[in-house]
């Protein structure tokens, strides 16, 4: 069975998520948001009051948790941590602090790609999006895709989302805390953010929704999918 790989990265806020939960729908795809699995870790460790940086300790609370994954075609990805559904509190600005912090961990993130790439495999197509999908996790993906907007578009789009959420933050703030989060994303030594060379980079500052989803359904179709 052919089983196409697409790979979306970018950095926070660039409309990743729902680009790759509309794509994987036209396409009749799964998709994978594998950012929710490092916030639902980053959820555990806080709650555990664990030391975000050490490597040991975040390992054994992966081995320890029981993470369920599921595809919803409106929510996009569904999960479970220990038999709760966490999608909706892994959003908090606790977690948006300091996921990017555990995210560095080398073992964490070996455990969490294993993960990935088992779905990958168990799929019948996938469209996965993150911050190393194309330069690491898929690294063979058919399709590969960066997508990328100014910090201050990024920022204005998350703050929408916030608010159309019931979340009243203050818009310096953050544009302060995305943009900590992409530096440290794209400074850590493993897997760091990067497109990967034969990505197609998309600076979507200035396209609508509909735009940045056709130009990406555009190319996975002129190139046969
Ligand atoms: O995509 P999202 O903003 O939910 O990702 C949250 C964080 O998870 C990122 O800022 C990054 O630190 C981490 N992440 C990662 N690798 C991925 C996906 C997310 O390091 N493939």
């Amino acid at each position: 069975m052919v089983r196409v790989q697409i790979a979306i990265d970018g950095p926070a806020g660039a409309g990743k998520s729902s680009v790759a939960k509309e794509v994987a729908h036209r396409l009749g795809m799964t998709c994978l948001d594998t950012g929710a699995m490092y916030r639902a870790i980053t959820l555990k460790a806080l709650k555990e009051g664990i030391d975000l940086h050490n490597d040991k300790l975040l390992i054994k609370l992966v081995q320890n948790c029981n993470m369920k994954i599921e595809h919803n075609r409106q929510k996009g990805t569904l999960i479970y941590l220990d038999g709760e559904d966490v999608t909706d509190k892994i959003r908090s600005p606790q977690i948006n602090e300091n996921v990017s912090i555990v995210a560095k961990s080398p073992g964490l993130r070996k455990k969490l790609v294993f993960l990935q790439r088992e779905l990958a495999e168990k799929s019948n197509g996938i469209v996965m999006e993150g911050r190393d999908i194309g330069t690491n996790v898929l690294v063979d993906a058919d399709y590969k895709f960066f997508l990328s907007a100014s910090l201050e578009e990024r920022t204005r789009r998350r703050w929408l989302e916030m608010r159309d959420k019931g979340l009243n933050v203050n818009y310096k703030d953050l544009l302060k805390e995305i943009d900590q989060r992409d530096r440290i994303d794209q400074e850590r030594a493993e897997a760091p953010l990067r497109a990967a060379p034969e990505a197609l980079a998309i600076d979507t500052t200035d396209y609508t929704f509909e735009e940045v989803v056709e130009t990406v359904l555009k190319t996975i179709r002129n190139e046969g999918c």
